[in-house]
């Protein structure tokens, strides 16, 4: 079964990753993987200063984009 994130989900509230829930309980310096079927969201990472970034796959790397907390909630 495919698996979906909390942003780009297409049922509201019906999705197999949260990435809100991921990124809350997530240590700084740390990255968790996750594996989106829908988009290209590839990693959660907050880093020592507890800054979050999503990794997202482009061209066979993976590239950090920062975001905010709020932004991940549904
Ligand atoms: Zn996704």
């Amino acid at each position: 079964m495919a698996e979906f994130c909390s942003q780009c989900s297409m049922f509201e509230n019906e999705y197999d990753i949260d990435l809100f829930q991921i990124a809350l309980k997530l240590k700084k310096g740390h990255s968790t993987n996750v594996l989106c079927e829908g988009c290209n969201i590839r990693a959660v990472y907050k880093d020592e200063e507890g800054l979050l970034y999503l990794g997202k796959l482009e061209n066979n790397t993976i590239k950090l984009y920062p975001v905010k907390l709020e932004e991940l909630i549904k």
